[in-house]
Protein backbone atom coordinates (compact mmCIF):
# COMPACT_ATOMS: atom_id res chain seq x y z
CA UNK A 1 0.00 0.00 0.00
CA UNK A 2 0.95 3.47 -0.66
CA UNK A 3 0.54 4.77 2.68
CA UNK A 4 1.46 7.85 1.80
CA UNK A 5 -1.04 9.33 -0.51
CA UNK A 6 -3.77 6.25 -0.15
CA UNK A 7 -6.48 7.56 2.26
CA UNK A 8 -9.09 4.31 1.43
CA UNK A 9 -6.03 1.98 2.56
CA UNK A 10 -7.46 -0.03 -0.33
CA UNK A 11 -5.21 0.46 -2.85
CA UNK A 12 -1.31 0.50 -3.89
CA UNK A 13 -1.27 3.30 -6.44
CA UNK A 14 0.56 6.62 -6.16
CA UNK A 15 -2.21 9.38 -5.89
CA UNK A 16 0.27 12.27 -6.16
CA UNK A 17 0.83 11.03 -9.43
CA UNK A 18 -2.56 10.13 -10.59
CA UNK A 19 -3.34 14.03 -8.87
CA UNK A 20 -0.63 15.96 -11.26
CA UNK A 21 -1.97 13.87 -14.18
CA UNK A 22 -5.45 15.83 -13.91
CA UNK A 23 -3.28 19.39 -13.26
CA UNK A 24 -6.10 21.26 -14.47
CA UNK A 25 -9.04 19.58 -13.06
CA UNK A 26 -10.70 20.53 -10.08
CA UNK A 27 -9.51 17.91 -7.24
CA UNK A 28 -10.22 17.41 -3.52
CA UNK A 29 -7.53 15.80 -1.87
CA UNK A 30 -8.31 16.93 1.86
CA UNK A 31 -9.18 13.56 3.46
CA UNK A 32 -11.94 14.42 5.86
CA UNK A 33 -13.44 15.89 2.55
CA UNK A 34 -12.88 13.03 0.36
CA UNK A 35 -14.50 10.91 3.36
CA UNK A 36 -17.52 12.81 3.05
CA UNK A 37 -17.90 12.34 -0.80
CA UNK A 38 -17.59 8.66 -0.43
CA UNK A 39 -20.60 8.23 1.44
CA UNK A 40 -24.43 8.07 0.50
CA UNK A 41 -27.39 7.15 2.70
CA UNK A 42 -26.43 3.70 2.90
CA UNK A 43 -26.42 4.46 7.01
CA UNK A 44 -30.35 3.76 6.28
CA UNK A 45 -29.35 0.15 6.91
CA UNK A 46 -27.38 -0.76 10.04
CA UNK A 47 -26.41 -3.81 7.61
CA UNK A 48 -24.98 -1.50 5.01
CA UNK A 49 -23.18 0.90 7.93
CA UNK A 50 -21.58 -2.16 8.80
CA UNK A 51 -20.15 -3.14 5.45
CA UNK A 52 -19.64 0.39 4.21
CA UNK A 53 -19.17 3.25 6.68
CA UNK A 54 -14.97 2.40 6.26
CA UNK A 55 -14.64 2.53 2.65
CA UNK A 56 -14.17 5.74 1.37
CA UNK A 57 -11.96 7.03 -1.81
CA UNK A 58 -8.61 8.37 -2.49
CA UNK A 59 -9.36 11.43 -4.82
CA UNK A 60 -12.45 13.91 -5.67
CA UNK A 61 -12.28 14.73 -9.04
CA UNK A 62 -14.72 17.86 -9.91
CA UNK A 63 -14.64 18.36 -13.98
CA UNK A 64 -15.94 21.30 -15.88
CA UNK A 65 -17.13 19.56 -18.71
CA UNK A 66 -17.39 15.95 -20.84
CA UNK A 67 -13.62 16.82 -22.14
CA UNK A 68 -12.70 16.78 -18.81
CA UNK A 69 -14.46 14.04 -17.77
CA UNK A 70 -12.79 12.28 -20.37
CA UNK A 71 -9.54 13.07 -19.41
CA UNK A 72 -10.11 12.30 -15.86
CA UNK A 73 -11.31 8.16 -17.68
CA UNK A 74 -8.31 8.28 -19.53
CA UNK A 75 -6.42 8.67 -16.56
CA UNK A 76 -7.67 6.34 -14.52
CA UNK A 77 -7.56 3.78 -16.93
CA UNK A 78 -4.04 4.55 -17.68
CA UNK A 79 -3.10 3.92 -13.92
CA UNK A 80 -5.68 0.67 -13.23
CA UNK A 81 -7.10 3.12 -10.70
CA UNK A 82 -10.93 2.21 -9.70
CA UNK A 83 -13.33 4.48 -9.97
CA UNK A 84 -16.63 5.80 -9.11
CA UNK A 85 -19.58 8.64 -10.57
CA UNK A 86 -20.68 10.54 -7.78
CA UNK A 87 -23.64 13.11 -7.76
CA UNK A 88 -25.33 14.33 -5.51
CA UNK A 89 -24.63 10.90 -3.22
CA UNK A 90 -28.21 10.52 -2.12
CA UNK A 91 -28.23 6.71 -3.11
CA UNK A 92 -29.28 4.38 -0.53
CA UNK A 93 -27.63 1.29 -0.88
CA UNK A 94 -23.97 2.78 -0.95
CA UNK A 95 -24.31 2.92 -4.74
CA UNK A 96 -21.60 5.52 -5.23
CA UNK A 97 -19.65 4.33 -2.38
CA UNK A 98 -16.22 3.13 -3.53
CA UNK A 99 -14.89 -0.77 -2.37
CA UNK A 100 -11.58 -0.93 -3.31
CA UNK A 101 -10.65 3.17 -2.62
CA UNK A 102 -10.11 4.96 -6.30
CA UNK A 103 -11.01 8.06 -8.16
CA UNK A 104 -14.32 9.61 -7.14
CA UNK A 105 -15.62 11.52 -10.36
CA UNK A 106 -17.70 14.22 -9.03
CA UNK A 107 -20.54 15.29 -11.30
CA UNK A 108 -21.60 18.41 -9.70
CA UNK A 109 -19.93 21.04 -11.55
CA UNK A 110 -20.90 19.81 -14.92
CA UNK A 111 -24.49 21.17 -14.41
CA UNK A 112 -25.72 22.96 -17.60
CA UNK A 113 -29.07 22.77 -18.56
CA UNK A 114 -28.52 22.29 -22.37
CA UNK A 115 -31.54 22.19 -24.62
CA UNK A 116 -35.60 22.89 -23.55
CA UNK A 117 -38.05 21.84 -26.25
CA UNK A 118 -41.47 21.07 -26.34
CA UNK A 119 -41.47 17.80 -24.92
CA UNK A 120 -38.16 17.63 -23.41
CA UNK A 121 -35.01 18.83 -21.51
CA UNK A 122 -31.59 17.78 -21.97
CA UNK A 123 -29.32 18.75 -19.25
CA UNK A 124 -25.25 17.76 -18.42
CA UNK A 125 -24.96 14.81 -16.38
CA UNK A 126 -24.82 16.79 -12.57
CA UNK A 127 -27.49 19.15 -13.30
CA UNK A 128 -29.80 19.17 -10.38
CA UNK A 129 -33.32 18.17 -10.65
CA UNK A 130 -34.72 21.03 -9.04
CA UNK A 131 -32.72 23.75 -11.36
CA UNK A 132 -33.81 21.48 -13.98
CA UNK A 133 -37.45 22.34 -13.28
CA UNK A 134 -37.18 25.57 -12.23
CA UNK A 135 -35.15 26.20 -15.63
CA UNK A 136 -37.99 24.62 -17.39
CA UNK A 137 -41.05 26.40 -15.65
CA UNK A 138 -40.31 29.58 -18.11
CA UNK A 139 -41.16 27.43 -21.12
CA UNK A 140 -44.19 26.11 -19.26
CA UNK A 141 -42.97 22.93 -18.66
CA UNK A 142 -41.61 20.71 -15.96
CA UNK A 143 -40.03 17.13 -15.37
CA UNK A 144 -42.64 14.35 -15.67
CA UNK A 145 -41.01 12.93 -12.40
CA UNK A 146 -38.25 13.74 -9.97
CA UNK A 147 -37.13 11.84 -7.29
CA UNK A 148 -38.62 13.40 -3.88
CA UNK A 149 -34.52 14.04 -3.54
CA UNK A 150 -34.27 16.70 -6.18
CA UNK A 151 -32.71 19.71 -4.19
CA UNK A 152 -29.55 17.98 -4.18
CA UNK A 153 -30.19 14.69 -6.98
CA UNK A 154 -28.52 15.29 -10.38
CA UNK A 155 -30.45 14.06 -13.52
CA UNK A 156 -27.39 11.84 -14.27
CA UNK A 157 -27.68 10.34 -10.63
CA UNK A 158 -31.37 9.98 -11.19
CA UNK A 159 -30.76 7.72 -14.49
CA UNK A 160 -28.00 5.79 -13.48
CA UNK A 161 -29.74 5.03 -9.60
CA UNK A 162 -32.69 5.89 -9.53
CA UNK A 163 -36.29 4.55 -10.96
CA UNK A 164 -38.85 7.00 -10.62
CA UNK A 165 -40.36 9.26 -8.28
CA UNK A 166 -42.71 11.97 -7.99
CA UNK A 167 -44.90 12.13 -11.05
CA UNK A 168 -44.66 8.62 -11.63
CA UNK A 169 -48.19 7.69 -10.70
CA UNK A 170 -49.48 9.83 -13.87
CA UNK A 171 -46.06 8.81 -15.84
CA UNK A 172 -44.82 5.42 -15.21
CA UNK A 173 -41.32 4.66 -14.45
CA UNK A 174 -38.14 5.82 -15.24
CA UNK A 175 -37.75 2.86 -17.52
CA UNK A 176 -41.29 3.48 -19.36
CA UNK A 177 -41.01 4.25 -22.82
CA UNK A 178 -40.84 8.33 -23.61
CA UNK A 179 -39.65 8.97 -20.31
CA UNK A 180 -35.93 8.75 -20.83
CA UNK A 181 -35.76 9.93 -24.69
CA UNK A 182 -31.62 9.46 -24.63
CA UNK A 183 -28.29 9.70 -23.04
CA UNK A 184 -24.66 10.14 -23.70
CA UNK A 185 -22.01 7.97 -21.84
CA UNK A 186 -18.13 7.79 -21.99
CA UNK A 187 -16.42 4.54 -22.46
CA UNK A 188 -13.20 4.29 -20.03
CA UNK A 189 -10.20 3.25 -22.29
CA UNK A 190 -7.27 5.09 -23.02
CA UNK A 191 -8.76 7.81 -25.44
CA UNK A 192 -12.73 7.38 -24.01
CA UNK A 193 -15.42 7.68 -26.52
CA UNK A 194 -18.83 9.27 -26.67
CA UNK A 195 -21.59 6.79 -27.52
CA UNK A 196 -24.95 8.04 -27.81
CA UNK A 197 -28.29 5.72 -26.81
CA UNK A 198 -31.35 6.98 -28.05
CA UNK A 199 -35.21 5.54 -26.97
CA UNK A 200 -35.51 2.10 -25.76
CA UNK A 201 -31.07 1.75 -26.10
CA UNK A 202 -30.60 3.96 -23.11
CA UNK A 203 -31.85 1.52 -20.87
CA UNK A 204 -28.55 -0.31 -21.50
CA UNK A 205 -27.37 2.42 -19.34
CA UNK A 206 -30.31 2.77 -17.13
CA UNK A 207 -30.13 1.89 -13.62
CA UNK A 208 -26.09 0.15 -13.61
CA UNK A 209 -25.20 2.26 -10.56
CA UNK A 210 -22.36 3.55 -12.68
CA UNK A 211 -20.99 0.32 -13.53
CA UNK A 212 -21.08 0.42 -17.62
CA UNK A 213 -20.23 4.31 -18.48
CA UNK A 214 -19.71 7.22 -17.50
CA UNK A 215 -23.01 9.23 -18.48
CA UNK A 216 -22.28 13.19 -19.63
CA UNK A 217 -25.70 14.43 -20.79
CA UNK A 218 -29.53 13.18 -20.26
CA UNK A 219 -32.92 13.64 -22.69
CA UNK A 220 -36.14 13.72 -20.58
CA UNK A 221 -39.48 14.05 -20.79
CA UNK A 222 -41.69 17.01 -20.27
CA UNK A 223 -45.10 17.51 -19.48
CA UNK A 224 -47.12 20.58 -19.30
CA UNK A 225 -46.67 22.81 -16.44
CA UNK A 226 -49.38 22.75 -13.98
CA UNK A 227 -50.97 24.22 -10.62
CA UNK A 228 -50.33 21.45 -8.36
CA UNK A 229 -52.36 21.48 -4.67
CA UNK A 230 -50.16 19.64 -2.25
CA UNK A 231 -52.90 17.76 0.26
CA UNK A 232 -52.65 15.49 2.90
CA UNK A 233 -55.71 13.39 4.32
CA UNK A 234 -56.67 12.13 7.33
CA UNK A 235 -58.16 8.29 8.13
CA UNK A 236 -59.09 6.38 11.30
CA UNK A 237 -57.96 3.56 9.57
CA UNK A 238 -55.17 2.26 7.11
CA UNK A 239 -57.01 0.42 4.65
CA UNK A 240 -59.20 3.48 3.93
CA UNK A 241 -56.08 5.50 3.41
CA UNK A 242 -54.87 3.20 0.70
CA UNK A 243 -58.33 2.66 -0.97
CA UNK A 244 -58.07 6.24 -1.33
CA UNK A 245 -55.30 6.38 -2.88
CA UNK A 246 -55.94 3.18 -5.05
CA UNK A 247 -59.28 5.10 -6.26
CA UNK A 248 -57.14 8.20 -6.80
CA UNK A 249 -54.02 6.58 -8.65
CA UNK A 250 -56.84 4.71 -11.01
CA UNK A 251 -58.69 8.04 -11.87
CA UNK A 252 -56.32 8.69 -14.77
CA UNK A 253 -58.22 12.02 -16.03
CA UNK A 254 -57.65 13.25 -12.34
CA UNK A 255 -54.20 13.32 -13.00
CA UNK A 256 -52.44 12.99 -9.55
CA UNK A 257 -48.62 13.54 -9.84
CA UNK A 258 -48.06 11.60 -6.16
CA UNK A 259 -50.31 9.24 -4.01
CA UNK A 260 -48.43 7.97 -0.89
CA UNK A 261 -50.11 6.12 1.93
CA UNK A 262 -48.26 6.45 5.74
CA UNK A 263 -49.35 4.80 9.02
CA UNK A 264 -50.27 7.16 11.61
CA UNK A 265 -47.22 6.25 13.75
CA UNK A 266 -45.03 7.34 10.96
CA UNK A 267 -47.05 10.21 10.63
CA UNK A 268 -46.16 11.11 14.86
CA UNK A 269 -42.63 11.88 13.52
CA UNK A 270 -43.78 14.19 11.23
CA UNK A 271 -43.65 17.68 13.88
CA UNK A 272 -43.55 19.84 11.20
CA UNK A 273 -47.27 18.82 10.53
CA UNK A 274 -48.34 19.17 14.15
CA UNK A 275 -51.10 21.25 14.33
CA UNK A 276 -51.76 20.74 10.65
CA UNK A 277 -52.83 17.40 10.34
CA UNK A 278 -55.10 15.44 12.49
CA UNK A 279 -52.92 13.98 15.54
CA UNK A 280 -52.81 9.89 15.21
CA UNK A 281 -54.30 9.35 11.77
CA UNK A 282 -53.39 7.58 8.90
CA UNK A 283 -52.14 9.43 6.00
CA UNK A 284 -52.61 10.52 2.20
CA UNK A 285 -49.98 12.69 0.53
CA UNK A 286 -51.11 13.95 -2.78
CA UNK A 287 -50.43 16.46 -5.55
CA UNK A 288 -53.18 16.71 -7.25
CA UNK A 289 -53.67 19.65 -10.15
CA UNK A 290 -55.93 22.32 -8.96
CA UNK A 291 -59.21 22.15 -11.24
CA UNK A 292 -59.12 18.07 -9.19
CA UNK A 293 -59.47 19.02 -5.39
CA UNK A 294 -63.37 18.77 -5.57
CA UNK A 295 -62.79 15.63 -6.82
CA UNK A 296 -59.80 14.63 -4.82
CA UNK A 297 -61.84 15.61 -1.74
CA UNK A 298 -64.81 13.74 -2.46
CA UNK A 299 -63.15 10.47 -3.07
CA UNK A 300 -61.22 10.72 0.55
CA UNK A 301 -64.82 11.29 2.32
CA UNK A 302 -66.03 8.50 0.32
CA UNK A 303 -63.22 6.44 2.13
CA UNK A 304 -63.88 8.29 5.52
CA UNK A 305 -61.16 10.73 5.26
CA UNK A 306 -61.13 14.44 5.57
CA UNK A 307 -58.16 16.62 3.50
CA UNK A 308 -56.77 18.62 6.41
CA UNK A 309 -53.98 20.22 4.26
CA UNK A 310 -54.66 21.95 0.71
CA UNK A 311 -52.57 24.28 -0.57
CA UNK A 312 -50.73 25.84 -4.01
CA UNK A 313 -47.31 26.75 -3.48
CA UNK A 314 -47.26 30.35 -3.05
CA UNK A 315 -49.74 29.16 0.59
CA UNK A 316 -47.28 26.61 1.31
CA UNK A 317 -44.15 28.74 1.71
CA UNK A 318 -46.40 31.42 3.68
CA UNK A 319 -47.85 28.52 5.81
CA UNK A 320 -43.88 27.76 6.60
CA UNK A 321 -44.71 23.92 5.18
CA UNK A 322 -42.08 21.72 3.44
CA UNK A 323 -43.36 20.26 -0.01
CA UNK A 324 -46.06 17.28 0.73
CA UNK A 325 -43.17 15.06 -1.39
CA UNK A 326 -41.19 15.56 2.14
CA UNK A 327 -43.55 13.19 3.24
CA UNK A 328 -43.46 10.89 0.78
CA UNK A 329 -41.32 8.30 -0.82
CA UNK A 330 -37.71 7.71 1.31
CA UNK A 331 -37.86 10.91 2.56
CA UNK A 332 -40.92 8.87 5.23
CA UNK A 333 -38.10 6.94 6.29
CA UNK A 334 -35.48 10.08 6.16
CA UNK A 335 -38.35 11.87 8.90
CA UNK A 336 -38.19 9.17 11.15
CA UNK A 337 -34.45 8.65 10.85
CA UNK A 338 -33.86 12.31 12.36
CA UNK A 339 -35.30 11.23 15.62
CA UNK A 340 -34.28 7.72 15.80
CA UNK A 341 -31.32 5.95 14.05
CA UNK A 342 -33.03 2.65 15.44
CA UNK A 343 -35.22 2.73 12.69
CA UNK A 344 -34.37 1.79 9.45
CA UNK A 345 -36.84 0.19 6.06
CA UNK A 346 -37.52 -2.07 3.12
CA UNK A 347 -38.46 -1.99 -0.47
CA UNK A 348 -41.68 -4.43 -1.06
CA UNK A 349 -43.21 -5.24 -4.57
CA UNK A 350 -47.35 -5.68 -3.92
CA UNK A 351 -48.75 -7.93 -5.83
CA UNK A 352 -52.00 -6.36 -6.69
CA UNK A 353 -52.12 -3.04 -6.06
CA UNK A 354 -56.37 -3.29 -5.90
CA UNK A 355 -55.78 -5.69 -2.97
CA UNK A 356 -56.57 -3.85 0.40
CA UNK A 357 -56.91 -7.04 2.16
CA UNK A 358 -53.82 -8.27 0.88
CA UNK A 359 -51.90 -5.27 2.49
CA UNK A 360 -54.14 -5.90 5.76
CA UNK A 361 -53.24 -9.41 6.04
CA UNK A 362 -49.72 -9.27 5.77
CA UNK A 363 -49.77 -5.86 8.20
CA UNK A 364 -51.14 -8.34 10.72
CA UNK A 365 -48.54 -11.35 10.23
CA UNK A 366 -45.86 -8.64 10.31
CA UNK A 367 -45.87 -7.37 13.82
CA UNK A 368 -45.79 -4.33 15.60
CA UNK A 369 -42.28 -3.06 14.38
CA UNK A 370 -43.59 -2.90 11.12
CA UNK A 371 -45.42 -0.12 9.82
CA UNK A 372 -46.63 0.42 6.27
CA UNK A 373 -46.02 3.04 4.11
CA UNK A 374 -47.27 2.65 0.20
CA UNK A 375 -46.30 4.51 -2.97
CA UNK A 376 -48.98 4.37 -5.63
CA UNK A 377 -47.12 4.74 -9.39
CA UNK A 378 -47.82 3.15 -12.79
CA UNK A 379 -45.73 0.54 -14.47
CA UNK A 380 -46.70 0.14 -18.59
CA UNK A 381 -49.45 1.89 -18.47
CA UNK A 382 -50.96 0.35 -14.98
CA UNK A 383 -51.64 0.92 -11.38
CA UNK A 384 -48.53 -0.43 -9.11
CA UNK A 385 -48.13 -0.09 -5.35
CA UNK A 386 -45.20 -0.75 -3.58
CA UNK A 387 -44.19 -0.61 0.55
CA UNK A 388 -41.29 0.82 1.40
CA UNK A 389 -42.01 0.53 5.69
CA UNK A 390 -40.61 1.82 8.58
CA UNK A 391 -38.99 -1.41 10.32
CA UNK A 392 -37.73 -0.92 14.28
CA UNK A 393 -34.05 -2.65 13.81
CA UNK A 394 -33.51 -5.36 16.13
CA UNK A 395 -31.09 -8.18 14.81
CA UNK A 396 -30.17 -9.53 11.08
CA UNK A 397 -32.13 -12.76 11.85
CA UNK A 398 -35.49 -10.67 12.50
CA UNK A 399 -35.00 -8.34 9.70
CA UNK A 400 -34.40 -11.82 7.37
CA UNK A 401 -37.67 -13.20 9.00
CA UNK A 402 -40.28 -9.98 8.14
CA UNK A 403 -38.52 -10.31 4.66
CA UNK A 404 -39.78 -14.07 4.98
CA UNK A 405 -43.06 -12.91 6.21
CA UNK A 406 -43.60 -10.37 3.20
CA UNK A 407 -42.36 -13.50 0.37
CA UNK A 408 -44.77 -16.36 1.97
CA UNK A 409 -47.35 -13.69 1.50
CA UNK A 410 -46.33 -13.53 -1.73
CA UNK A 411 -44.97 -9.32 -1.39
CA UNK A 412 -41.55 -9.77 -3.50
CA UNK A 413 -38.62 -8.43 -1.29
CA UNK A 414 -36.33 -5.76 -3.33
CA UNK A 415 -33.80 -5.95 -0.47
CA UNK A 416 -32.84 -2.36 -0.04
CA UNK A 417 -29.63 -3.61 2.56
CA UNK A 418 -27.86 -5.05 -0.46
CA UNK A 419 -25.26 -3.25 -1.95
CA UNK A 420 -24.52 -5.52 -5.41
CA UNK A 421 -26.46 -4.12 -8.19
CA UNK A 422 -28.06 -7.77 -8.84
CA UNK A 423 -29.37 -7.56 -5.00
CA UNK A 424 -31.94 -5.00 -4.62
CA UNK A 425 -34.37 -3.64 -7.49
CA UNK A 426 -32.98 -5.33 -10.16
CA UNK A 427 -32.90 -9.14 -8.47
CA UNK A 428 -30.87 -10.87 -11.13
CA UNK A 429 -27.67 -10.25 -13.02
CA UNK A 430 -28.51 -8.03 -16.04
CA UNK A 431 -26.22 -9.25 -18.74
CA UNK A 432 -27.13 -6.25 -21.24
CA UNK A 433 -25.80 -3.91 -18.75
CA UNK A 434 -23.38 -6.36 -18.22
CA UNK A 435 -22.52 -6.45 -21.94
CA UNK A 436 -22.22 -2.88 -22.05
CA UNK A 437 -19.92 -2.92 -19.40
CA UNK A 438 -17.37 -4.88 -21.19
CA UNK A 439 -17.82 -2.42 -24.33
CA UNK A 440 -17.41 0.68 -22.18
CA UNK A 441 -15.10 -0.21 -19.15
CA UNK A 442 -13.26 -3.53 -20.37
CA UNK A 443 -10.76 -3.54 -17.62
CA UNK A 444 -13.70 -3.13 -15.51
CA UNK A 445 -12.71 -0.10 -12.99
CA UNK A 446 -16.09 1.56 -12.48
CA UNK A 447 -17.40 0.83 -9.60
CA UNK A 448 -15.64 -2.28 -8.84
CA UNK A 449 -16.83 -4.77 -6.64
CA UNK A 450 -20.17 -3.52 -7.12
CA UNK A 451 -21.70 -6.58 -9.74
CA UNK A 452 -21.63 -10.49 -8.41
CA UNK A 453 -22.30 -11.35 -11.53
CA UNK A 454 -19.45 -9.75 -13.35
CA UNK A 455 -16.53 -11.34 -12.44
CA UNK A 456 -18.04 -14.09 -14.18
CA UNK A 457 -18.68 -13.01 -17.30
CA UNK A 458 -15.71 -10.09 -17.44
CA UNK A 459 -13.54 -12.49 -19.76
CA UNK A 460 -16.32 -13.53 -22.36
CA UNK A 461 -16.77 -11.30 -25.37
CA UNK A 462 -19.35 -8.86 -25.04
CA UNK A 463 -21.79 -10.36 -27.54
CA UNK A 464 -21.50 -13.00 -25.51
CA UNK A 465 -22.59 -11.76 -22.46
CA UNK A 466 -25.53 -10.11 -24.55
CA UNK A 467 -26.92 -13.71 -25.45
CA UNK A 468 -27.04 -14.16 -22.24
CA UNK A 469 -29.28 -11.36 -21.75
CA UNK A 470 -31.60 -13.19 -24.39
CA UNK A 471 -31.85 -16.39 -22.84
CA UNK A 472 -32.65 -14.82 -19.76
C1 LIG B 1 -34.48 10.82 1.24
C2 LIG B 1 -34.34 10.08 -0.07
C3 LIG B 1 -35.39 10.07 -0.97
C4 LIG B 1 -35.28 9.40 -2.21
N1 LIG B 1 -36.33 9.42 -3.08
C5 LIG B 1 -36.20 8.78 -4.27
C6 LIG B 1 -37.25 8.81 -5.23
O1 LIG B 1 -38.27 9.45 -5.03
N2 LIG B 1 -37.08 8.11 -6.38
C7 LIG B 1 -35.91 7.44 -6.66
O2 LIG B 1 -35.79 6.83 -7.74
N3 LIG B 1 -34.90 7.42 -5.78
C8 LIG B 1 -35.01 8.08 -4.61
N4 LIG B 1 -33.97 8.08 -3.74
C9 LIG B 1 -32.68 7.52 -4.15
C10 LIG B 1 -31.80 8.65 -4.82
O3 LIG B 1 -32.09 9.87 -4.29
C11 LIG B 1 -32.09 8.79 -6.27
O4 LIG B 1 -31.74 7.63 -6.93
C12 LIG B 1 -31.32 9.99 -6.85
O5 LIG B 1 -31.89 10.35 -8.04
C13 LIG B 1 -29.84 9.73 -7.03
O6 LIG B 1 -29.24 10.90 -7.55
P1 LIG B 1 -27.80 11.37 -7.06
O7 LIG B 1 -27.35 12.49 -7.92
O8 LIG B 1 -27.80 11.62 -5.61
O9 LIG B 1 -26.97 10.07 -7.40
P2 LIG B 1 -25.77 9.40 -6.60
O10 LIG B 1 -26.24 8.87 -5.30
O11 LIG B 1 -24.61 10.31 -6.58
O12 LIG B 1 -25.44 8.19 -7.59
C14 LIG B 1 -26.36 7.14 -7.77
C15 LIG B 1 -25.71 6.09 -8.66
O13 LIG B 1 -25.53 6.63 -9.96
C16 LIG B 1 -24.15 6.60 -10.35
N5 LIG B 1 -23.90 7.84 -11.10
C17 LIG B 1 -24.04 9.13 -10.66
N6 LIG B 1 -23.75 9.97 -11.67
C18 LIG B 1 -23.41 9.22 -12.75
C19 LIG B 1 -22.99 9.52 -14.08
N7 LIG B 1 -22.87 10.78 -14.53
N8 LIG B 1 -22.73 8.49 -14.92
C20 LIG B 1 -22.85 7.20 -14.51
N9 LIG B 1 -23.22 6.87 -13.25
C21 LIG B 1 -23.51 7.87 -12.39
C22 LIG B 1 -23.38 6.50 -9.06
O14 LIG B 1 -22.14 5.85 -9.25
C23 LIG B 1 -24.31 5.65 -8.21
O15 LIG B 1 -24.13 4.30 -8.51
C24 LIG B 1 -34.07 8.72 -2.52
C25 LIG B 1 -33.02 8.72 -1.60
C26 LIG B 1 -33.14 9.39 -0.38
C27 LIG B 1 -31.98 9.38 0.57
Amino acid sequence: MNERTSISGRNTLDWDVIAAALDGVELIREPVLVKKRSRDFFWYSPILNRKLKACFGDLVARPANADQMARCLAVAHAHDAPLVLRGGGTGNYGQSVPLDGGLIIDTTAMNRVLEIGTGFVRAEAGALMADINAALADSGQELAMFPSTQDIATIGGFVAGGSGGIGSVAHGMLRDPGNLIALSALSVEAAPRLHRFDGADALHIHHAWGLNGAITDVTVRTVPLQEWIGCIASFDCYTDAYAAGYALASDRALGCKLLSVVDARIGAYFPRLKGHVRDGADLLVAMVPAEGLDRLRAIVVAQGGAVDIALDEPARKAAGLPHVFEFSYNHTTLQVLKSDRSATYQQIGVPDAADVGAIARVAADLGKDVWQHHEFARRGGEVVSFDLPIIWYHSDERLAEINAIYEAHGFPVYDAHAFHVEGGGLKNADYRHLAWKKRMDPKGLMNSGKSLAWPQVRDLPADEIERMARKD
